[in-house]
């Protein structure tokens, strides 16, 4: 069998792990189609990175910023021309339809044309100063070296929400893939290699997370970190990085709900709730996983949202008629199968799906069949955990402030939608329901990139990708000028 073998970057050379191992890389619609070979990277390779990136620190921070954020406009330029063959190359490797790669390509395109205007702004603050003769003003410099740890559902997008912004500011940066997703994150680095990106500013290690990653979080040399992935590992990320106080950003898990009012556009809340359940096979953050009924409306919902959920194509994302393609490996499968058997052996009832599909064409690979499950309450397991599958439960409720008050009952606060024409619930529930991001007769995916990402609770630690991201890559300096020509003391000094 013969395949692409792909390498590191490091210091502008593209390297193979010290140790010479590799992982396969396998499209998951189809295991004998070998993506790649990537480097198994050890705690040697990242030390190598990171002291590139440190040599590459002490002049990229003297770049101005809109000239750093050139080189972004013109990797913005140059994804656009490759979109087609990154989006086919993700699809392979992921398996997520090719409408939906197309978009997580657009998603990078769209960042760097964002983040690349914040090379004109970087705004700091100037204030008056409580002494004569004397200016203040605080500007934002960079951290210096970041490490980035990413997941592979949007292997392209999340990488492009932290590299960008995270280089735009002046430092320089150490990212580790996902294990199952490193093509397209060698893709994004090879866009900015060909935009003129200087030797050692981005490196890239593959590898797992324990080999790879953790050595990235320990290392002394690196300011901070930025993460996104499960909640399971962002609480040992968190705990790692605190060892040697880096900041640390984290980005984590979800359990989203749509909630359709009895005065919904049923037609409406049914296609946002097929396509943020369906969408990305359930493998997004955002996934829509709980859908709370009011009662009114529940019946006739729940009948035509069985139909529509069985009549999905499921397939190779590569077949431009496929609505939803494989899960990304046989350990999501198990998660779906575990979660079904979880939720029925709870009392939930199985509308539809629930298996594994392994016949014919589908034994080649990883699939799942869209799955309903009903009569779920929200003290069962499937309406509190996270599938990452396509499993989406049915809850009912009697009143609005019910369905608010279940919405909220979860340990994760990441995305929420309200389905209703009655603008003052509209209102109440931006008001009250607990998470990041709330769309109002929209479903629970689809963010965009200058508006803030994340969320609360145990889905985030407080920082926000997107609007949010400069505020995390930066650090405030303040800056006194006395131009008064003698000693002056703050009050801090001189409590007259
Ligand atoms: P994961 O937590 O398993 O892995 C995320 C990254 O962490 C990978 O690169 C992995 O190799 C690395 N990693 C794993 N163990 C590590 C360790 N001990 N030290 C350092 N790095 C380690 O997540 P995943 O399965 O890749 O992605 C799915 C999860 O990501 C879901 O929970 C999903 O909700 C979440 N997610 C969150 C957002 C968000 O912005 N909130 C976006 C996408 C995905």
């Amino acid at each position: 069998m013969t395949y692409p073998v792909y390498r590191n970057l490091i210091d502008g050379q593209w390297l193979p792990a010290r140790s010479g191992k590799t992982i396969l890389n396998l499209n998951p619609a189809d295991h004998a189609d070998v993506v790649g070979a990537f480097p198994s990277s050890s705690a040697e390779d990242v030390a190598q990175a990171v002291a590139a990136a440190k040599k590459a620190y002490t002049t990229w921070r003297l770049v101005p910023a809109p000239k750093r954020a050139e080189i972004l406009v013109r990797a913005g330029l140059l994804l656009q021309e490759r979109k087609e063959q990154y989006a086919r190359d993700m699809t392979r490797e992921m398996g997520k339809v090719l409408a939906e790669t197309r978009g997580d390509v657009q998603e990078a395109i769209d960042e760097a044309f964002y983040v690349a205007g914040e090379g004109r702004r970087l705004f700091g603050v100037t204030t008056p100063s409580e002494l004569q003769n004397k200016f203040a003003m605080s500007v934002r410099m960079p951290l210096g070296v970041v490490g980035l740890i990413t997941p592979w559902n949007f292997p392209m997008a999340i990488p492009s929400w932290k590299l960008f912004p995270a280089l735009v500011a002046g430092n320089t940066c150490v990212i580790k893939p996902a294990t199952d997703t490193p093509l397209s994150t060698y893709n994004l680095v090879q866009a900015l290699v060909d935009a003129g990106l200087p030797a050692g500013v981005v490196n890239l290690v593959s590898g797992s997370g324990s080999a790879t990653g953790t050595p990235l979080l320990e290392h002394p040399d690196v300011r901070a970190i930025s993460f996104t992935g499960s909640s399971e590992v962002g609480s040992l990320v968190g705990q790692r990085a605190a060892a040697t106080f880096k900041p640390v950003s984290l980005e984590m898990g979800g359990k989203n709900a749509q909630i359709v009012l009895n005065d919904a556009n049923l037609d409406l809340a049914l296609d946002g709730a097929l396509w943020g359940a369906f969408g990305t096979t359930g493998q997004r953050c955002t996934a829509t996983s709980r859908i709370l009924l009011q009662k009114g409306i529940a019946e006739k919902f729940t009948t035509e949202f069985v139909t529509r959920a069985r009549a999905l194509k499921v397939g190779n994302g590569l077949d431009e008629s496929v609505e939803v393609g494989p899960q990304v490996n046989a350990g999501q499968i198990e998660t779906s199968k575990k979660y079904v058997e979880i939720a029925l052996a709870e009392g939930a009832k199985l509308l539809t799906g629930g298996h594994a599909l392994t016949e014919g064409a589908y034994s080649k690979g990883t699939f799942f069949e869209p799955t309903v499950l009903g009569g779920v309450t929200p003290t069962m397991r499937i309406a509190r955990e996270e599938v990452f599958g396509p499993v989406v439960s049915l809850i009912e409720f009697e009143s609005f402030e019910q369905g608010l008050e279940i919405a909220n009952s979860i340990d994760y606060g990441l995305s929420t939608a309200l389905y209703t024409k009655d603008v003052n619930r509209a209102f109440a529930a931006i008001r009250d329901l607990e998470a990041g991001i709330t769309y109002i007769n929209a479903p629970t995916i689809g963010a965009e990139v200058h508006l803030p990402f994340g969320g609360v609770k145990q889905t985030g630690n407080g920082h926000r990708e997107g609007l949010g991201a400069i505020e995390f890559f930066t650090t405030w300096k303040a800056v006194y000028v006395d131009y008064s020509d003698k000693l002056q003391r703050a009050q801090i000094d001189n409590a007259e």
